[in-house]
C-alpha cells in the first residue's frame, strides 16, 4: 500500500494538532522529514528489551531484537515488526536517490532504508530517534 499524499493516511491531524502533540525536534523530523544530527538522538546507543513505536500514532514499528549497531549514530534495525506498518517512498532530495520510510498509519517520516544491512534481511532501517518512542518489555 502506498499513499500519494499526506491526505491518504488513516490518522489525520492538522498542522496545529501535530505541533501541539510533538516537541519541536519530533515535529521537524516526523512531519517535515528533517534528520537529527548523528549521535544526538536518545536511541542510537539504547539496547534495552522492548519495542519502538511511532511518535505520531503509537503504532509498534521496530522490535529491540532487530536493532543493531551500524556505527552511523542513528538507531538501526534490520526489519520492521511487519511489512505493513512501514511505507517506502522513493526520495530524490539532496542529489541522491534513497528510499524514505514512513509510518503507514499516520505518514510520519521515520528515516531511510538502505540495502547494506546484516542478515537475515540485508536491509538497514536508519531511523531518527525523534520519530520513535521506546516502550520497555
Ligand atoms: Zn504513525
Amino acid at each position: 500500500m502506498s499513499h500519494d499524499s499526506h491526505d491518504d493516511y488513516p490518522v489525520q491531524k492538522s498542522d496545529a494538532e501535530w505541533r501541539a502533540q510533538l516537541d519541536p525536534m519530533q515535529y521537524q523530523v516526523a512531519r517535515h522529514a528533517a534528520t537529527e544530527r548523528a549521535f544526538t538522538g536518545k536511541y542510537w546507543d539504547h539496547w534495552d528489551a522492548g519495542r519502538y513505536n511511532c511518535i505520531g500514532c503509537g503504532t509498534p514499528l521496530f522490535a529491540a531484537e532487530t536493532k543493531f549497531d551500524a556505527g552511523c549514530g542513528w538507531p538501526s534495525y534490520y526489519e520492521p515488526v511487519n511489512a505493513e506498518v512501514i511505507e517506502r517512498v522513493v526520495d530524490r532530495s539532496h542529489g541522491m536517490v534513497r528510499v524514505e520510510v514512513r509510518c503507514n498509519n499516520c505518514g510520519s517520516h521515520l528515516g531511510h532504508v538502505f540495502p547494506d544491512g546484516p542478515e537475515p534481511t540485508g536491509e538497514r532501517f536508519c531511523i531518527n530517534s525523534a520519530a520513535i518512542d521506546f516502550s520497555p518489555k
